[in-house]
Order: structure tokens, then sequence, then C-alpha cells
């Protein structure tokens, strides 16, 4: 540790000559945003050492040497952001099942395991995404996936789950990022497993069964570990996953499910999506999914009591509109479709624009949700995780939400999601040195986080717009 030069130091030096080794890296004339306050402090210097920013001073106050200096003046530095909801076969999964939907044939050679990482690092790092965890991945990866564990300047964090934790079901093969537990105590042998593996965080997917459910999710929590749920398509009540604590839930579509009876569920799925989309939706989950919030409507008394029931619980929910979004031509980024079941491109201009309308039925909610204090995070559950990120942050100020607060959900809540808020997700001394510098200032013009930017990843830059 290179020692800052302060007063104190320099009252210190006796008669030899005192060499002051420099600091890392010195970010001088910065325009902070404050994440936790919602201000922006101008004209400060960050200094940063140790991967590790030592101190956030006003003007006038000296730089210390540093082995390098970032111009940043005028410019808006925030904290890098945070994917919550990655999977690795998204972004490395080499092939698609016929069925249309994703598998992950990785070789996990040794240095496969690097190859791999540089790519998970290409898609992320250029659009300021420090910190990531993993929603599930194939147990078959836990190698990598332990090894991806140990933080380094060259890739964001990386906070694995292991698989997402499903109950055995008959004849049915798991997806590849999941993993099924027979009963419940299976279910705490399992979480006891991942922890000695040295995961910190633990999935549960709706395939889970109460009992399983409950048994994971207290054996988790006496452990400390980090808990989220997909609680969905009613195998297990979202309210009920509430009553037992939980308070992470993945995706908000799930808070419509969640406010739906049985009925409703199997009427929108089997039958309303044919009877809007023609017999060949069926089964396509974008619009089915959407359909659903057609048969709720904007003002449900139910999902409004469920979203009550969040913030109550001081709950975070991560919406990942974009997935849909992406689809609708919503958004600025768009991955070609994968396969059938995420194939929107047959779809009528009058069909389109239904869908649409259910779309916005979702995001109001999620509007709603977060004018109630309901915390949200940002996940992306999809390829190009890095793009999807800027977009889901656009999304949500599409829906009214101020840059200031998206910037907030995007880092400090992402980070309190995951439980490593004492680590990142602000620009604060003592917290590692995950920032972004942007070349045009975000809080002006939304789109200025898809220009150019210089991303510092554990104090050193990563990525630094040409
Ligand atoms: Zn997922």
């Amino acid at each position: 540790m290179a020692l800052v030069a302060t007063g104190v130091v320099a009252a210190a030096c006796l008669d030899r000559p005192l060499t002051i080794e420099p600091v890392d890296l010195v970010i001088e004339g910065a325009r902070i945003l404050e994440v936790r306050s919602g201000e922006v402090l101008e004209g400060r210097t960050i200094v940063v050492d140790d991967g590790r920013i030592v101190s956030v001073t006003g003007e006038g106050a000296e730089s210390p040497p540093a082995k390098r200096v970032v111009d940043a003046r005028a410019r808006l530095v925030t904290p890098g952001l945070v994917d919550v909801h990655h999977h690795t076969a998204f972004v490395l999964g080499d092939s698609v099942s016929e069925g249309g939907g994703f598998i992950a044939r990785l070789s996990m050679e040794p240095d496969s395991i690097a190859a791999y990482r540089d790519r998970f690092a290409e898609a992320y790092l250029p659009y300021g995404v420090t910190t990531v965890r993993d929603a599930g991945s194939d147990e078959a990866h836990a190698p990598m996936l332990v090894a991806w564990m140990e933080p380094s300047p060259d890739a964001p964090d990386f906070h694995p789950v292991g698989g997402a934790l499903g109950s055995e079901e008959e004849g049915r093969t798991p997806f590849p990022g999941h993993a099924v537990v027979r009963d419940s105590s299976d279910a705490v042998t399992k979480i006891r497993d991942y922890q000695e593996v040295g995961y910190r965080h633990i999935k549960l997917y709706w395939r889970l069964e109460e009992p399983e459910f409950a048994a994971a999710l207290s054996e988790a929590r006496r452990l400390g570990l980090n808990v989220t749920g997909h609680v969905d398509f009613q195998v297990f009540p979202f309210e009920r996953a509430l009553d037992l604590g939980l308070t992470s839930f993945e995706h908000a579509y799930t808070v419509g499910v969640g406010a739906m009876t049985r009925e409703e569920f199997m009427a929108a799925w089997r039958e309303q999506t044919p009877e809007w989309y023609g017999a060949e939706a069926r089964g396509r989950f974008y619009l089915g999914v959407l359909e659903y919030f057609h048969l709720l409507g904007p003002e449900n008394p139910r999902v409004l009591a469920l979203i009550d029931r969040l913030a109550e619980t001081g709950s975070t929910v991560v919406p990942t509109l974009h997935i849909f979004a992406q689809r609708l031509g919503l958004t600025w980024h768009t991955t070609p479709s994968v396969g059938a079941f995420d194939d929107t491109s047959w779809l009528s201009p009058e069909q389109r624009e239904h869908a649409i309308e259910g779309y916005r039925i979702l995001a109001g909610y999620v509007r709603r949700m977060h004018e109630a204090g309901v915390r949200l995070a940002i996940g992306t559950d999809w390829t190009d995780p890095g793009q999807a990120v800027l977009s889901e942050m656009l999304l949500l100020e599409d829906l009214g939400i101020p840059m200031m607060e998206v910037f907030r959900i995007a880092t400090l809540d992402g980070a309190r999601a995951i439980g490593v808020a004492d680590e990142v997700g602000a620009v604060e001394p003592g917290l590692r040195a995950h920032l972004i510098v942007f070349d045009s200032d975000p809080l002006v013009d939304p789109r200025a986080i898809l220009g150019g930017k210089t991303v510092i990843k554990d104090g050193a830059v990563a990525h630094q717009a040409p």
C-alpha cells in the first residue's frame, strides 16, 4: 500500500528525504454521482490505490503523485453497474437445442476456463458492468464458477449460485443451469454442499415444491447465504414465499402470475394466447406472459396488494423488462431470436400492437413497484448482457423513473440485493474502485450511457472509449 501524501506524512518527515510512492490512480475534476443521497458532487478528486477508493476530496485539494491520472473534468463518474441475473450458458453456450432452448456444452479444461473468462469480460466490461451474479449454471461447470469467484481487474466480479434448485419431476430432464433435489433433506444437503464449495448465493426456482423450498430457504438463511427466488407458474404460491421470509424475486412478471388464480392462469396460457395470435402462438413464452397482463389489466387490486406486501417486507424485484421489450422492437438492442419460443417475427402489426399493450401493463406495474418503495435491481437473464443492462436502464427511464434513481437501481440497489454493498455500489472511500467515467452526461441525455466511457475495475482501467 503506497503512502498517500497528507499533511501528517509531511510532518513526520525527518532528516532523510521522504520518498512517497505514487498511488495507482487519480481521477481529477470528477462530477461524482452520489447514488446514496442522489446528489452530484462537483470537482472531486478520487484517489485509488490497491484497487480501492482511498479518498474523495473537494476542489483545491492537492492530488498525490499517481502512476496513472484520468482527467475527468466535468465528466460524470458513477459506480460500476451490477447485473444480478446472468447465466453463463447465455454468453458461452455454443449450441442451441433442437427444441429451441439454450444448451451449454462447454469443455471445462483449465485453459478453456481462462478463455471463457475473456469472453465473459468482453460481454460486460465495455458496457460498464463490474459485478455479476450468475443466477444458475450447469453443476458440471463448478470448477469454472468457483475459479471465477476470485476477483481480478480484468473481469467483472462473479457471484455464482451453482444450479438453480428445482424439485425432481418424473420423466423431465432439468434445464442445464438447474439442479434437482429429491426431498427436503436432500435440499438441505445441497445447500450445505454449495456452501462448502464456496458459493455465497442460492437460487430457488419455481419448480421447487413447498417442503424443499422451505427447507432450502431456511438452511441457506441459517448459513448466512444470499437467497433469491424465481416464484412462478403457481407450483408454489408467491404469498407463501413472502410468508417464509424470501425478500428477493426474479422477474416482475411473476408478481402478476403470483396474483392470478389457477383458472385465470390456465386460461391465459392455453386459450387466450391462441385466441389473439393463432394456434402457432401456443407455448410461446413472451406472448403467453404478456397475455397474463391483458387479463389482469393495469389496476388489478390483487397485483397492487402484492406490490404493497413486497414494499412492506423490504423486498427486491428484478424486472427483466429487456427480454420482452427487445422482442417487440421497444429498445435499442435486440438479440436475434434463438428459437421458436422467442420468435415474434411472424406477428401481424395488430398482433404486435396487442403484445406491446401487454408489455405496457407489465411495465406499468414495475413503475408502481418503484413508487410503492419496492427495491428494484437490474438483471438481464439474456445473451448480450452488457447491452441488456444498458437497455434495462433505459426501459426504466422510459417509465418515468429519473436517471439518478435508475443509476442507484443499477449500482447500489443491485449490490444490496446480492449482499455486496459493503464492497461495491457507490463512489466512497473504502469501497472497491469500480467506476465509470462517462464522456457525455447521462443525467442530461439518458442515451449517453450508450456512448463513450472509461471503465475502471479494481482500480485499473479495464476499458477506454476509442
Ligand atoms: Zn434466469
